[in-house]
């Protein structure tokens, strides 16, 4: 018999309680035991949703407070030695960890002032998970025993389920030395750790678990060779030991082949591979599947919220069957399901045709099951029917093609790419301009997103405040946020983005092409959810989208103020893009939208104008070679068409966070200045490798995600450090990134420090 299995479920719940919870224990307003609370609920919904949509598989442990990486970090006790000195209790030392942790004493508690560990885009989505860091003197053992406990916790519900961990060689794979233990290499640490992984997947199996699954994500990456041999290594391991679970090992995201070589004939019960993101590898995975190997395949999306056309699906399905047969083929989801929002029945507002091209996790479960009695002979002929008609009514739909959008892409040419003037020539006429000082301070753009500015949107939104109350009350706002940029000495202010609930969204709004939801929330980060618009047809641009406040904000002070977009590519990464056109495709059509904004914005008087491409190293092909070649080259143009339409005196910026950036890729975008972020990449080599990267560079000073306020002397050690090895001609002076989900007083006194940091600079460096 087919079965139908899910390969790990949202946890941030319907309507975004683990959000309201986690940040309500962060704030005091619950207790611990009200917190677990509403973690155990949500957990009971996601397993009885589930059981009741019929689907056979079930995950446990796809819970988390707050990133699975960081749970796992926890249970091995990866736990660097700054945070165990404070006996906080697990699931502090957890958040600690994730976002750091500044707290005054109390009559009851020490203070407490440490900092975050790194955060890194989890492959090419835009979750991020903690990196594990490891150092001479990490110890594994366990520290309690999440995975088994909620387990158990499903099955006193009646529900069976299959326990997911993140196999041992993703994990370490995954993680880092500290700077203390560079000559570290995490995988070497395989064979203390996988003792314990043992332990855990025992433990399962006491507690009453058939089956386990353990991802090992980094199997549709380009291997070196001690990682294909370390996956060799792990499950031969787990293949010796008696009375463990059987194991279902996951890849996701992409073609398993480059890597087929060390999963051939490893003692685990199936393997599970992406159909959706690679229906290439199919062949290929069948030969190297074996006689007794069950192939879990992935047809239905977990990255993307098109509803699946099951004629297509059940034809693969079958395919797999005629090979294997119908016991050794189960029917899942590509990924987890955590890619996506949870339900689609919360959207009110979405256009009923549109609607009826999406689904989201709550229905996927419903794809699953029906692919799976599908390709079981059971009748599901009315399901059929109504899939085939909706899939049709998508291609002809109305709201897809614009015949004027499709011209415009078609007439990209080299010139439109290509700023007038090489940057050595910009450069000097720029000065000229801005006469800026020695080490430039500026901040990456938004500022804090206060409850009184959320108030006012939902008023405005709601209709009981009206559009001039509205603009009023966003220019105080950004009036707030220019003075106090003035006061404390900033010298390229921005203007605070109170009107924007999201850097996509807010541009997204005001294309044609686009749809949006009201309550389609993924998890970014801890407790930060997005909620990406829905790329649906050809996009453009009926007026400008920035430029009033812009305008109004360089209008009330003398400083320069930067214009402030979205980048093409972070428009269509953090988007779910078409399943129907390629991606460079929807890139140029978000690049000739945004090259109007920039340059009606610099009509408008704007002389700097920074266009954020965090995004830019997500949509990186995970593999080396033709594909990611092409794909570099496609990005870095789409980003010039959108800024290349300017002249040479006006000064592009950039920004980039969260990933692994290498200078040679941002070169190509050919921006003035860019700022990175950096306040916890502690590697000496990374600051080396942007020495020569030939524009000016921000180096992020202090991290953006953590209510810890850095001194003014942590600046200035920072900043030297960096100096040691990076020009000082060269050298802007920033945060991470945006400051929308910091407090004022924070930001207040962090921004502060740091302008006073810049300022004993340039006195060090006076002439
Ligand atoms: N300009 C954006 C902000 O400051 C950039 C955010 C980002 O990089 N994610 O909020
Ligand atoms: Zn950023």
């Amino acid at each position: 018999m087919v079965q139908s299995a899910v390969l790990g479920f949202p946890r941030i719940g319907p309507n975004r309680e683990l959000k309201k919870a986690t940040e309500g224990y962060w704030n005091g307003k619950i207790t611990v035991d009200e917190l677990f609370k509403v973690g155990k609920d949500l957990r009971t919904q996601n397993w009885k949703l589930q059981k009741e949509a019929g689907v056979d598989i079930i995950p446990s442990n796809d819970f988390s407070f707050y990133d699975q990486v960081l749970d796992l970090s926890l249970l091995f006790n990866v736990i660097p030695d700054r945070y165990t000195k404070y006996d906080l209790s697990p699931i502090d030392t957890l958040f600690a960890m994730g976002r750091g942790l500044q707290r005054k004493a109390t009559e009851t508690e020490k203070a407490v002032d440490v900092t975050a560990l790194e955060m890194v885009k989890w492959f090419d989505s835009n979750y991020h998970y903690v990196r594990p860091t490891f150092s001479k003197t990490t110890q594994f053992k366990l520290n309690g025993q999440k995975p088994v406990d909620e387990f158990l916790e499903a099955k006193e519900l009646g529900v069976q389920t299959r326990p997911v961990l993140l196999g041992p060689v993703s994990y370490l794979f995954l993680g880092k030395a500290d700077k203390d233990s560079l000559d570290l290499e995490p995988l070497f640490l395989l064979e203390q750790l996988l003792p314990l992984y043992a332990e855990v997947l025992s433990k399962l199996a006491a507690a009453g678990a058939t089956e386990v699954q353990i991802d090992e994500p980094v199997l549709v990456l380009d291997l070196p060779a001690n990682a294909q041999a370390a996956i060799k290594k792990a499950y031969t391991y787990f293949g010796k030991q008696s009375n463990l679970p059987k194991i279902t090992l996951a890849t996701y995201f992409g073609t398993v082949v480059p890597n087929l070589d060390a999963i051939k004939g490893l003692p685990v019960a199936a393997l599970h591979v992406d159909f959706v993101r690679a229906p290439e590898q199919f062949d290929e995975v069948i030969a190297a599947i074996g006689d007794k190997q069950t192939l879990s395949v992935g047809i239905v999306d977990g990255r993307n919220i098109w509803k699946n056309d099951f004629k297509k699906s059940s034809a693969i399905v079958n395919k797999a069957i005629e090979k294997l047969g119908a016991d050794r083929v189960v029917v899942a989801t590509s990924s987890s399901l955590l890619h996506t929002p949870v339900d689609l029945n919360n959207e009110t507002k979405l256009d009923a045709e549109i609607k009826g091209f999406f689904s989201f996790a709550t229905q996927k479960l419903d794809e699953v099951v029906v692919i799976t009695k599908n390709v079981s002979g059971q009748d599901v002929a009315a399901a059929l029917e109504a899939n085939a008609k909706s899939v049709e009514s998508r291609g002809k739909s109305k709201f897809i093609h614009d015949s004027a959008v499709k011209a415009r892409v078609a007439s990209i040419d080299e010139k439109m790419s290509t700023r007038s003037a090489p940057f050595e020539q910009r450069l000097p006429e720029q000065q000229k301009v801005f006469n800026l000082p020695l080490f430039p301070t500026t901040t990456i753009g938004s500022f804090p997103q206060t409850k009184d500015i959320r108030i006012n949107r939902n008023k405005f939104n709601k209709g009981t405040i009206s559009a001039e109350e509205y603009e009023k009350f966003i220019n105080s706002e950004i009036e707030k946020v220019i003075r106090f940029q003035e006061e404390i000495g900033l010298d390229v202010l921005v203007h605070g983005e109170p009107e924007r609930n999201d850097m996509v969204q807010y541009f997204g709004e005001q294309i044609n092409g686009y749809a949006f939801t009201v309550n389609g929330w993924v998890q970014s980060y801890g407790s930060r959810y997005v909620r990406p618009p829905i790329i649906v047809g050809d996009l453009s641009r009926p007026k400008a989208m920035s430029v009033k406040e812009s305008v109004y904000a360089q209008s009330i002070t003398s400083k320069p103020v930067k214009g402030m977009l979205t980048g093409p590519i972070t428009c269509l990464r953090w988007s779910f893009p078409r399943d129907d056109v390629d991606q460079k495709t929807q890139a140029m059509q978000l690049a000739l939208a945004l090259r109007d904004e920039v340059n009606d914005l610099e009509a408008a008087g704007i002389k700097v104008i920074q266009v954020d491409e965090p995004a830019l190293r997500e949509g990186l092909p995970l593999r080396e070679g033709a594909e990611r070649s092409a794909y570099y080259t496609w990005a870095a143009e789409a980003f010039r068409v959108a800024t290349s339409g300017v002249a040479n005196k006006t000064q592009i910026h950039s920004h980039f966070c969260y990933s692994d950036l290498d200078p040679n890729h941002i070169k190509a975008l050919d921006a003035d200045v860019v700022s990175i972020e950096f306040s916890k990449k502690d590697d000496a080599n990374y600051i080396a490798e942007f020495k020569n990267y030939p524009n000016h560079i921000g180096l992020g000073l202090f991290d953006i995600h953590s209510p810890r306020i850095p001194s003014k002397d942590e600046f200035i050690a920072k900043i030297s450090t960096i100096l040691k090895s990076y020009p000082a001609e060269k050298f802007w002076v920033n945060p991470d990134c945006g400051l929308k989900t910091r407090g004022w007083e924070e930001t207040r006194l962090s921004l502060t420090h740091m302008v006073e940091a810049a300022k004993y600079f340039r006195e060090q460096y006076k002439n």
